[in-house]
């Protein structure tokens, strides 16, 4: 059984088909995901001037010291397989010529990006891969299904107990169980993120007892538009790539003040030279600028041309206001190379899991590709579990005997989203965290004690669950490292952090070793 289907459950699904009958479920239409909304593309060394070993240098120099080497290569290895893969299936991405077209983004020192239609690059991996799956007789599709909790027996995963868009709920036994469920953007404020990813399978790993790691690496985007009211697209750095300009309110540069790379440094970098800007200007945001590239724009990105459009902005002559949003979950999961958790029977791939592969955090596009590449792994080697398909075992029960204590969830919702913003986003500090997270606790154990009637309960109780993972996370981390930044400890401290911070239930967080 497979929760979630962006790219990594998709591409799980078709490697496990191969061998075994699979189930994938998602708790909003199979189209709803991440996946469907990435635009920049997808990193692989197609180039005749790239090497594997480039790709590999500027993954593990933006993962600063966190990455795990061989999980690096194995990506990086495997990527143009499963590119050349997505071709074969049918994947429409954009053509220089008979050769694909590559962009560069922030991070990369070549140009190995591949997109499609401009800046919909998700959505045509989406259709290729939902494509072959809907051919595949060994695989079915139950959408609108929202995975609950995971079902245990004999110290195993045997499954996961789902409720249905009617609200009944059953429970799904499975040989393997394969967690592909995305990842935590909705804990924030501001975010690309779309609804779905309210950081599910953490929370439903986490109660089951699994190991998790380094919760507080959230990436933030720099430039996501801001607009009072309007939902914060992403606008892609492949803009960046193409030499559009972040400015502030007089129109001047100003990001190669904070860093030699300008525009394309790193996104951390970005986005707090972002914030430093806004806190000393006043103002709520900053602009960008591609009206260099005139009508060419409008070609090149028509889905943020049109996006824009929407809100009266033309982006051929006029700049967008954009502002940095929560935008990738780089912990997770603690996760082999093959997928496996630290609990037998149970796998995780894509945003949920920590695969050693982006360290302290993520270079740009290398996330479409470690869900193609772990996806299929993960997906191969939980088709080979041998154990008979369990028929009973023990639900981590929501506590139907609880009393039936009003949540409002929407208000829970936004207050978790306020809390984690301001405590754990692109500037940390440890009052703040401190506070936060003992507040986080006593929402937990509030949420813990009512009855949760609905899926929007449900995800506001995961929420908060993870949320405190990464306050925890965060405070714990007494350095500044990749997308974590503590203004109290603004140096990175190889001698004592450079080691990923495990969580597990019932034990203290500690540091493991690479
Ligand atoms: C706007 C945007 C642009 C991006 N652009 C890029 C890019 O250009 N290149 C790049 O490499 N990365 C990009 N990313 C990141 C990348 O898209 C994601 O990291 C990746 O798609 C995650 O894939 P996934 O398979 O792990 O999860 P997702 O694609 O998020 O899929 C999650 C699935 O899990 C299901 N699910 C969740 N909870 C439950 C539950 N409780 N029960 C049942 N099902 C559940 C959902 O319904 C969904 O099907 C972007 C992300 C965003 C938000």
């Amino acid at each position: 059984m497979i929760l979630g289907g962006g790219v990594s459950g998709l591409r799980a699904a078709l490697a496990a088909a191969e061998h075994a009958r699979v189930l994938v479920v998602t708790k909003d239409a199979l189209r709803e995901s991440s996946t469907a909304y990435a635009q920049g593309g997808v990193a692989a060394v197609l180039g005749g001037d790239d090497s594997f070993e480039s790709h590999e240098q500027d993954t593990l120099s933006v993962g600063q010291g966190l990455c795990h080497e061989v999980a690096v290569h194995a990506v990086v290895t495997e990527g143009p397989e499963r590119i050349h893969e997505l071709l074969e299936w049918g994947g429409a991405f954009d053509r220089d010529g008979p050769a694909l077209a590559l962009a560069r983004e922030g991070g990369h020192s070549h140009r190995r990006v591949v997109h499609a239609h401009g800046d919909a690059t998700g959505a045509e991996v989406m259709t290729t891969l939902m494509r072959r799956v809907e051919q595949h007789a060994n695989i079915s599709v139950r959408e609108y299904g929202f995975a609950t909790d995971l079902l245990l027996g004999d110290g195993r995963c045997v499954g996961a107990r789902m409720v249905a868009a009617d609200n009944s709920a059953c429970d799904i036994h499975a040989r393997a169980t394969l967690l592909c469920t995305g990842g935590i953007g909705q804990l924030f404020r501001e975010t690309t993120n779309p609804a779905v990813a309210t950081g599910d399978g953490i929370a439903m790993a986490w109660r089951a007892g699994v190991a998790l790691a380094d919760m507080e690496f959230v990436q933030f985007h720099p430039t996501s538009l801001y607009i009072a009211g309007a939902a914060r697209h992403l606008i892609t750095e492949a803009v960046r790539g193409e030499g559009a300009r972040l400015l502030d309110s007089n129109g001047e540069p100003f990001v190669a003040r904070y860093h030699p790379a300008g525009d394309l440094a790193p996104r951390d970098i970005v986005s707090r030279a972002i914030v430093e800007q806004l806190a000393q200007s006043g103002e709520s945001c900053v602009w960008l600028d591609l009206t260099h590239m005139g009508a060419r724009a409008h070609e090149r990105f028509p889905g943020i041309s049109r996006m824009c459009a929407l809100y009266g902005i033309d982006i051929a002559t006029q700049r967008i206001p954009v502002h940095p949003a929560a935008h990738y979950g780089v912990g997770g999961v603690v996760v082999d190379l093959d997928g496996r958790s630290s609990l037998p029977g149970l796998y995780a791939a894509g945003e949920v899991a920590m695969s050693g592969l982006h360290g302290a955090n993520r270079l740009a596009s290398n996330s479409l590709l470690e869900g193609l590449v772990f996806g299929r792994r993960a997906g191969e080697q939980a088709a080979s579990e041998s154990c008979p398909v369990p028929t009973c075992s023990e639900a981590l029960v929501e506590g139907s005997e609880l009393p039936a204590v009003a949540l409002h969830a929407r208000d829970f919702k936004n207050s978790v989203q306020a809390l984690l913003w301001r405590a754990a986003g692109i500037i940390r500090n440890g009052g703040r965290l401190r506070s936060a997270e003992r507040t986080a606790q006593q929402w937990l154990s509030f949420v813990n004690r009512v009855q949760l009637q609905s899926n929007d309960a449900r995800e506001a109780r995961n929420l908060v669950t993870v949320g405190a993972l990464v306050l925890r996370g965060a405070l714990w981390r007494e350095e500044s490292r990749g997308t974590h930044y503590r203004s109290d400890f603004p140096k990175r401290d190889d001698d004592h952090f450079r080691a990923h911070s495990l969580q597990q239930r019932g034990k203290d967080i500690h540091a493991q070793p690479l």
